[in-house]
Order: C-alpha cells, then structure tokens, then sequence
C-alpha cells in the first residue's frame, strides 16, 4: 500500500496535536506532517521539530511549501480568546484576541488560506474541524472579545464545501479531555444538538474521540462530502453502544452546511 501524505494544521493544539500522533502509528498507511507556529512548543510537545513545518497559516508561502505532496489537509487551526485579567468579584471576565488572531484573521482569512492552497496542491480531501452553535448568530461565544468567531468558521465551512475539494466538516460540541473511544458518539445537524439537547445527555465530546473521527474521515470513503455536528452519550451509560463502525456514522450524516 502506498503512503499517503498528510498536513496537519493546528498541530501543536490540544485536539492537532492528538490527530498526529495517531496518524503517526500508522506509518505505513500515513505520512503526517504537522504545521504549527512555535518551535519552543514543537519541541515540547513532540521532542524535536521533525515531521513539522514552522509557520503561521497567514504566510502563505510556508503554507504552500508545506502543501506540496501532500494528499490530505486537516485543519485543527483556530482563534483562541483570552482572558484579560481576573474578573473583579460580581463581574463576568473579558475576553480578547492576541494581535493577529482575531477569528476573521485565523478562521475566516487563515482557512481560507489552507483552503484555496490545497485547492492548487492538487490536495484531495480537507477535513475540518469546527464547533456546532454556528446558525445562532447571538450566540455567546461570538460575543467574546467582539470575535464573531462561529460567524467567521461558518464562512470558511461554506467556503471549503463550494470548494470544489472533497471535504469532512467536524463540527464539535463542548470539547473536553476525557479518554477517548468509550462512548457512544451522535451525529446531527444544523445545531438540532443546541436547540433540543438529547435528554440526560449534556453536548459534549473528548477531544481524543474527535481526533479519531479525524483519522477515519481520512480513510472511510462514506465521510467524503459530509457536515456535522457531533456530541457523545456520558461513558457508562447502560443503554450507549461505543462507536467502533465510523463508517456507519458517517453514513448517517449529509453534505452541505
Ligand atoms: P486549540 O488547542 O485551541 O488549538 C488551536 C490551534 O490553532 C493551536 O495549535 C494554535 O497554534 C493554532 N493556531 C492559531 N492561530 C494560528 C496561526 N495564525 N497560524 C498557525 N496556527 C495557528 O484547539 P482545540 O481546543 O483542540 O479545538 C479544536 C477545534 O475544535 C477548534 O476549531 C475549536 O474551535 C473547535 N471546538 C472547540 C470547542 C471547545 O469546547 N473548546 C468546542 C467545539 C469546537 P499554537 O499551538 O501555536 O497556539
């Protein structure tokens, strides 16, 4: 079997740099190669820079470098907002967006960027991972830091499905870092998940079970062409079945936002 080349995006971030490292224990299926800003944070993370590619996806040129050979995109980049001192007591905490990372710059600009250079790579399937509240322009995360940023990471959605490219969209809810592979995981649609959450259900999913659902859009042919939104049932709940048949899952879902 020939080895099919892959850039990771966002590989130094807490659901990146899972993506790679499973990536990495199939060498001979893939070769993963990680695009991350920090060659302090590389080394911490990884032991050394090697299989990475040092730059930021607002320089294009690096990006393009990094592109070339590969077959595959997943794009793990995103805004992150940051508290700007400890909240007085009785006062809710403000947010911010460091100098060149507001959300229209990283996941509006900066994916339209890995799309548009992928595109020209010849790259034949972007998978991107994105977070579900997209349709609710009110929602309270595009109020920090005056960011719109599930505004901006829907644009880039819809950008990356009229493409062209083959395209996975990942859109998670609320991530934490639990084990991975122990629950069942749901798919919908179109914040069905935020509006009417499942009963005893809480919208959440392990960073690690999205890293996995990662590595199989890459290899299950049913994934091409499909957007979701995608939470998990709570570990040990009696009636969950654990999701080992991903193609299956990702038969249940559509394409298009
Ligand atoms: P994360 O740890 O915040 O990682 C974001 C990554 O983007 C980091 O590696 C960061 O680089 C990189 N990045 C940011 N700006 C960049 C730039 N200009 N150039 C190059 N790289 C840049 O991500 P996460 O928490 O695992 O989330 C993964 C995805 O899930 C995100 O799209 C997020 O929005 C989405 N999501 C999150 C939640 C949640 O509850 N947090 C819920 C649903 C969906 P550095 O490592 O150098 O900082």
């Amino acid at each position: 079997m020939s080895k099919t080349n892959v850039l990771v995006t966002g590989a130094t971030g807490r659901t990146g740099s899972i993506v790679l490292q499973k990536l990495r224990q199939f060498p001979d299926e893939f070769a993963a190669i990680g695009y991350g800003r920090f060659e302090d944070k590389i080394k911490e993370l990884f032991g050394s820079t090697e299989g990475f590619i040092i730059g930021n996806i607002a320089d294009q040129s690096t990006l393009k470098m990094a592109l070339k050979g590969c077959n595959l995109l997943v794009i793990l980049t995103s805004s992150v907002p940051k508290m700007k001192a400890p909240p007085k007591e009785g006062e809710r905490p403000e947010f911010e967006f460091e100098p060149g990372g507001m959300p229209e710059e990283v996941d509006w600009i900066g994916q339209k960027n890995q799309i548009d250079l992928a595109k020209e790579a010849g790259i034949k399937h972007i998978v991107l991972v994105g977070s579900m509240g997209g349709t609710n322009p009110n929602h309270p995360l595009n109020k920090l830091g005056n960011g719109n940023v599930l505004i901006w990471k829907r644009k880039a959605e819809e950008y990356l499905i009229q493409s062209g490219v083959d395209y996975t969209i990942i859109r998670a809810g609320g991530l934490i870092n639990e084990p991975g592979g122990k629950r069942e995981l749901i798919v919908g649609k179109n914040d069905t998940f935020l509006e009417n959450p499942p009963k005893g259900i809480s919208t959440v999913i392990p960073r690690e079970d999205v890293a996995e659902l990662v590595v199989q859009a890459l290899r299950e042919t049913t994934a091409k062409n499909k957007a979701f939104d995608v939470i998990s049932k709570p570990e040990n709940d009696p009636e969950a079945v654990i999701t080992q048949d991903f193609s299956a899952l990702f038969d249940q879902t559509t394409g298009g936002l």
